[in-house]
């Protein structure tokens, strides 16, 4: 095993994630007493709700606030569409639960992800965007504006755009959730690089997982593929490329009992699930490649979603119902990057800004906020 302690050359973090400190509030794991990592996205607070001063009214309400939901909300905000973001109870989307980013442009020397989304939202709110930090509990499409409701409060919006996003799967051992970001990473692509010269695992058996094996094996010495079934569910091509990878070594009907290490991911312990017997197997990085889910129940019963659930964009970013719009990972299971939910974001605010002076030229301008 690499020596953690000492850089293997003068580019490459000497730790995992690069000793960086990164923030866990939205999922509710930071260390204790860990308050250094506050994401600037936290100075808004459900408290902006209003009490019982009716609906909250928009031109153009927003649900979600990773890169789409906060993209669209800045090119909304710059268009005088003075847009409201009903942001979720975990503000920042999925980049809030990512160390550095190195691949968002812009950024030569990289940086945190809670950091960039910070970013994001404050450029967002400094073209007025107004937040709050709750999850939509109920929709009604049927009629314009557009209303959600989030802990009884009701929001309009003459026009809406959904960026929702797609949480990672977890195995959820509680092993595994205290060393995210520690080591246990979802995102190949974004932290594939710091694992260079280690020896690491990546769990699954789809074509996630296959594909994130091959792609480690970039950086890492040697990659274990571990798959619960004895059965692949990936496809042919990439099941032979596995295969004849040798720096991949695929270990099936083998499961997760626990990730071993205290601040840090050592090694993994292994149950084979054919007989029970458990073994330890010294590892650095761990990559949970088991699927994503995307954040569309409350949509369901409106937009059209796909056999995945995710929602499917009918014209451009717009859905089968006009005047609501989809943007980011809630309809991308393909690319997934922030940079393209970022472009999908400002894509949404500019068909919403389109259609709405469509309508505005069309029906009576009292009905639209003013
Ligand atoms: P997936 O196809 O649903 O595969 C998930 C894998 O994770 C399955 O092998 C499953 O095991 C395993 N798994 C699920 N829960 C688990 C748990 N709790 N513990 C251990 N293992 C668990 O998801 P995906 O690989 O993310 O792919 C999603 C979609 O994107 C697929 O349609 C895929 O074809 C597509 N995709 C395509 C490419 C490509 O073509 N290049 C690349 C990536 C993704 P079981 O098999 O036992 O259920």
């Amino acid at each position: 095993m690499t020596d953690q302690t000492k850089p293997d050359n003068g580019s490459t973090p000497a730790r995992p994630f690069g000793g960086l400190k990164i923030d866990f509030g939205a999922a509710g794991a930071a260390p204790p007493g860990d308050d250094s990592a506050a994401p600037v996205a936290a100075a808004a607070t459900p408290d902006a709700a209003p009490g019982d001063a009716g609906p909250v009214r928009a031109k153009v309400l927003i649900i979600g606030s990773g890169p789409a939901g906060l993209t669209a909300a800045i090119y909304a905000a710059r268009a005088n569409l003075e847009p409201f973001v009903i942001a979720g109870s975990a503000a920042g989307g999925q980049l809030m639960l990512t160390s550095e980013v190195e691949n968002y442009p812009g950024f030569p020397d990289g940086i945190d992800g809670p950091d960039l989304m910070g970013r994001f939202r404050a450029q967002a709110e400094r073209f007025g965007t107004r937040f709050v930090d709750l999850d939509v509990d109920r929709l009604d499409l049927s009629t314009r504006p557009f209303r959600a409701w989030a802990r009884g409060v009701e929001y309009q919006g003459d026009a809406l755009i959904v960026a929702t996003g797609a949480s990672a799967l977890w195995l959820n051992l509680e092993s595994e959730q205290r060393l995210r970001g520690h080591g246990v990473s979802a995102c190949a692509t974004c932290d594939g690089f710091f694992f260079r010269d280690r020896e690491i695992a990546v769990v699954g058996g789809g074509d996630a997982a296959l594909e994130e094996a091959s792609y480690l094996t970039r950086f890492a010495t040697k990659v274990h593929l571990l798959h619960r079934r004895e059965g692949f569910r990936a496809s042919k091509i990439m099941i032979d490329r596995a295969y004849g990878n040798p720096r991949i070594e695929i270990h099936t009907s083998t499961e997760i009992d626990e990730v071993l290490g205290d601040d840090k991911v050592e090694a993994l312990r292994l149950r084979d699930a054919r007989d029970g017997s458990l073994r330890t197997v010294p590892i650095e990085g761990l990559f949970i490649a088991i699927g994503h889910k995307p954040n569309t129940d409350v949509f369901r019963d409106w937009l059209d979603v796909d056999e995945k659930g995710y929602l499917v964009p009918h014209v451009h970013t717009g859905s089968r119902i006009p005047g609501v719009f989809i943007a980011g990972d809630v309809a991308d299971h393909r690319y997934r990057q922030a940079v393209t939910a970022a472009g999908d974001g400002a894509r949404a605010a500019i068909d919403a800004e389109r259609w709405l002076e469509e309508v505005a030229a069309t029906e009576p301008v009292a009905a639209l906020a003013r």
